[in-house]
């Protein structure tokens, strides 16, 4: 009998919102049309904790190598349990470049990037990330651009939900800590182009975003 490894690696649908904050948030929205992430969980099962604004446990895993993007040694954010090796990964503080790069070289993320998180604010803000590498904007904007990519994460965690393992409070309670967040978001810079989170007010309104996206009409592929 041979050991499985104790990790597993799943391929998560991660098809592309259409643009849900308005004209002129990004300057090249869906330069790349997402498909799917490879997302690997180093735990038996996800940790399901709360959002936070330093996720740990996670890593962009390079499988190949892109000039002028930071990295780092993946095992030193995941741990060798993960089974990454020697592999490197994107410098958790290099989001930003990693964005710009990706878009300037017009490379496709899913080409060089890969997904390890063992808890679910660590998936939660991979997705977002996601997001944001597929939709490049000048960051201006930031909770518009912020908006979109947690209504990003939030309808790829609900599509996915069965393979990853969560349950409808679960889904519910990120609802609610990224409304929450999109509010402090907008306080804290009055002067940004800000908009309400109508998808994000209740349960109701996010599952009427989720039935929108996938009606025959909806833009959600
Ligand atoms: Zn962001």
């Amino acid at each position: 009998m041979v050991d499985r490894e104790p990790w597993r690696d799943v391929e998560l649908l991660t098809p592309p919102l259409p643009c849900l904050v308005g004209e002129g948030v990004f300057d090249h929205f869906a330069w790349w049309p997402s498909t799917t992430i490879t997302w690997r969980c180093h735990a038996p099962a996800l940790v399901r904790n709360a959002r936070s604004t330093d996720p740990t446990g996670m890593a962009f895993v390079f499988s190949r190598e892109v000039l002028r993007i930071p990295a780092e040694l993946a095992r030193l954010h995941v741990g060798r349990a993960s089974g990454v090796g020697e592999a490197m990964c994107l410098a958790p503080y290099a989001i930003d470049d990693a964005t710009d790069e990706l878009f300037e070289q017009r490379i496709e993320p899913r080409s060089v990037l890969w997904l390890i998180a063992d808890n679910l604010d660590a998936l939660f803000w991979g997705l977002h990330d996601w997001s944001h590498f597929h939709n490049h904007g000048s960051f201006e904007a930031r909770a518009a651009t912020e908006l979109q990519c947690d209504l990003a994460a939030l309808v790829w965690l609900s599509l996915n939900r069965e393979v990853i393992g969560l349950d409808a409070s679960d889904l519910d309670s990120l609802r609610d800590q990224a409304a929450r967040a999109h509010e402090q978001l907008c306080l804290a810079q009055p002067h940004t182009h800000a908009l309400p989170s109508r998808w994000l007010d209740t349960a109701a309104d996010f599952n009427h975003l989720l039935a929108q996206l996938a009606s025959p009409d909806g833009e959600l592929r």
